[in-house]
């Protein structure tokens, strides 16, 4: 990396970025798992296309968005900029009618929280003729604040979901309470547990489990996270790391 100015944002962002994956490796090792199975995206959804180009540079290779206008809004900037493709995710709750905004120009869909959202995205891809990678948000809190398939309706919609043309199912995601490392843990390990009977079931590998947030991340590595998506610990100079 070329030298940085140490008051700048992008050192901030270099040493974030540093700090976040040592963190992992620890968590990991913990665990007994490698590090190199644990994925960590950047939220972008509080910034803007300049500070996602800066993060890219000192080295995140992906970002997560939750709002396909603010996702287009990004692309159009970046590529605007003239500054080569970013990946994106899409990580957020997806109306009906923003779909066709969002396929073709992500990489992931984390949150494909019914059997209907299922089907009207795998519809609407036949149509373009491709195929999305897609997460099943999974309720596992039971929540009523949270959206996704609650375990025992995954398990009654999985068979059909799986078998829909215009997706792929690459895994679970879910979201755990805030503010409550045993809730977290918990939900951590019941959404692995899930996708271990799941796997049994379907004969999909469901590779992907994309859970923890900044709070819990490390948390979710240990309970088996592939995909932890942290937004505030990377942007956020105002952020402790805890
Ligand atoms: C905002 C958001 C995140 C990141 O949350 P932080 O607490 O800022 O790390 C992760 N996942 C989803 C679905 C989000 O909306």
């Amino acid at each position: 990396m070329d030298e940085l100015d140490p008051a700048s944002y992008e050192y901030f962002l270099a040493l974030r970025l540093h700090a976040i994956r040592q963190r992992i490796a620890e968590a990991a090792a913990r665990a007994g798992r490698d590090a190199s199975e644990v994925e960590a995206i950047a939220v972008s959804k509080t910034v803007g296309a300049e500070e996602v180009l800066a993060a890219r540079r000192v080295g995140w290779g992906a970002f997560g968005e939750n709002r396909p206008q603010e996702l287009a809004r990004k692309l159009e900037a970046i590529s605007a900029a003239g500054a080569g493709p970013v990946c994106f995710d899409m990580i957020g709750n997806l109306q009906k009618n923003k779909i066709n905004q969002v396929i073709g120009k992500v990489r992931l869909i984390h949150s494909i929280s019914s059997a209907h959202l299922a089907e009207a995205v795998s519809t609407r891809c036949e149509a373009r003729g491709i195929v999305a990678d897609v997460l099943l948000e999974t309720n596992v809190s039971g929540e009523p604040s949270k959206s996704g398939f609650a375990p025992d309706e995954l398990r009654a919609a999985v068979e059909g979901v799986v078998g829909l043309p215009g997706i792929r199912v690459r895994g679970l995601m879910t979201m755990a309470p805030a503010g409550d490392a045993d809730a977290a843990r918990a939900t951590f390990s019941g959404l692995r547990e899930l996708a271990d009977e799941l796997r049994g079931r379907t004969g999909l590998a469901l590779e992907t489990l994309s859970c923890g947030m900044s709070d819990d991340f490390e948390i979710a590595v240990e309970e088996g996270s592939t995909l932890v998506r942290l937004g505030r610990c990377v942007f956020d100079r105002g952020y402790t790391l805890g």
